[in-house]
């Protein structure tokens, strides 16, 4: 089978013809399933030969509403007919309504508007040490900030100064200083490293890229103890966490911990455009004076409105609850494969990290093989499948979905 390729006349292109063209000019820094896609509903991915699939990844969580959702493609085409673009030098119709929407939604004061997740990061970073400085008094260039072991917070060379992936970190030296590693569920090790010159504690609620880790039940609320007795902000990733996809519009809602500052991104696009966000307290991020952070699309028309519609949808607490009774059903599932064919187990609500034994196949064969049955998924370090299906799945769907995943770890 072929198909056309918009913008080159009349060309009939086939799969391989497309990988091909992936390999000779694109930089080699992923190594995608050999598919390709050409469009998508809900749950369902289809390829230039017409092939269906179902989505198990949903784009690393930021397709938590599916692909296209109405609501959403609604929102962005309305707003494509109006406004796209002001940049902040003036105001528009959207932000303001969004930063109130989105504040309202996560129960916080402000709303640092950004487009990637690592700019997100980064924006919370400079925010807390400016709140060092400014308000806590630590002295000019001496902040630290804590961080976790097999921590993701973007690929920025600031955030992979931090992290403890090698393949993610070596050679994009020198590193930004003033970050301490400590490790990842284990609080003591967070007191230990706290000094006066701490100004934040960063971590993922679960930690997504390693492999959905979920910390002891105490970790986060020690953590928040920590911070309040030590005058130092809590920050709390939820790029991949959050906007319901651990059964709770934040993953620290399980836990009834508030952080300082969130960050936000991924599903905050609905899968349609980049847009990120830091909300927090007004005690923090109000220490930001006009031109002392930016960016050109942050905040602008089209995020705004589709990030609205984005709200709009999480606002009855539907998705979350979906994602609770789906989650449960995935979970049961696949807690019944341990022992068997999978090593363990982890997550919560529609979301799961399963570990493939050692001395079988690896997560990358074993998605080949899905690929054959119709499941689109993705490994996650070496050995861990990442399952996080778009929520909008149906039960059937779901079901359909994990029958694969069995059938291929069964070795069939
Ligand atoms: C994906 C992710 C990021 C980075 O988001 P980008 O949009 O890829 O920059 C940051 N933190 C977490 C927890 C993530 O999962």
């Amino acid at each position: 089978m072929t198909a056309a390729v918009p913008g080159v006349r009349d060309t009939p292109f086939e799969t391989s013809d497309f990988l091909a063209l992936d390999e000779t000019y694109s930089t080699h820094n992923y190594h995608p399933l050999p598919v390709v896609l050409a469009t998508a509903s809900g749950s369902r991915m289809t390829d230039v030969d017409g092939h269906s699939y179902l989505d198990f990844l949903a784009g690393y969580s930021a397709l938590n509403f599916g692909h296209r959702h109405p609501d959403l493609v609604a929102a962005a085409t309305e707003q494509l007919g109006r406004l796209t673009l002001t940049s902040r030098a003036f105001h528009h119709d959207q932000f303001g309504p969004f930063c109130r929407e989105l504040a309202e939604l996560t129960g916080t004061e402000m709303v640092l508007p950004m487009n990637s997740g690592a700019e997100a990061v980064e924006s919370a970073l400079k925010v807390a040490r400016k709140w060092a400085y400014r308000v806590k008094g630590i002295a000019e260039d001496r902040a630290e900030i804590i961080v976790a072991g097999s921590n993701f917070h973007g690929r920025t060379t600031t955030l992979v100064s931090f992290s403890t992936d090698p393949e993610a970190r070596a050679d994009y030296g020198p590193y930004t200083p003033g970050f301490v590693v400590t490790e990842y569920g284990d609080a003591r090790s967070v007191e230990e490293a706290i000094t006066p010159r701490t100004a934040a504690v960063l971590v993922e609620p679960i930690q997504g890229e390693a492999g959905v880790v979920v910390p002891p039940r105490d970790y986060l609320p020690r953590l928040r103890r920590l911070c309040d007795d030590n005058d130092v902000l809590l920050i709390c990733d939820e790029i991949q966490s959050g906007l319901a996809r651990t059964g709770e519009l934040l993953a620290t809602d399980h836990e009834g911990v508030r952080a300082d500052l969130y960050t936000l991104g991924k599903a905050l696009g609905g899968g349609i455009l980049p847009v990120s966000a830091v909300v927090g307290s007004r005690s923090v991020l109000g220490v930001l004076r006009p031109g002392e952070h930016g960016s050109t699309f942050g905040g602008n028309p089209l995020a705004c409105a589709v990030g609205r519609a984005v709200i709009g949808l999480l606002s009855d607490g539907s998705f979350q609850q979906r994602s609770r009774e789906l989650g449960q059903q995935l979970h049961d599932r696949l807690d019944g494969l341990v022992g068997r064919t999978v090593t363990a187990v982890r997550g919560r609500g529609l979301w799961a990290g399963v570990d493939l034994p050692p001395e079988g196949p690896t997560g990358r064969q074993v998605c080949e093989r899905l690929l054959e049955h119709g499941v689109l998924c993705k490994q996650t370090q070496d050995n861990t499948l990442r399952i996080a299906p778009p929520l909008v799945i149906s039960e059937e769907e779901l079901h359909e979905g994990l029958d694969a995943v069995v059938r291929v770890l069964d070795g069939n």
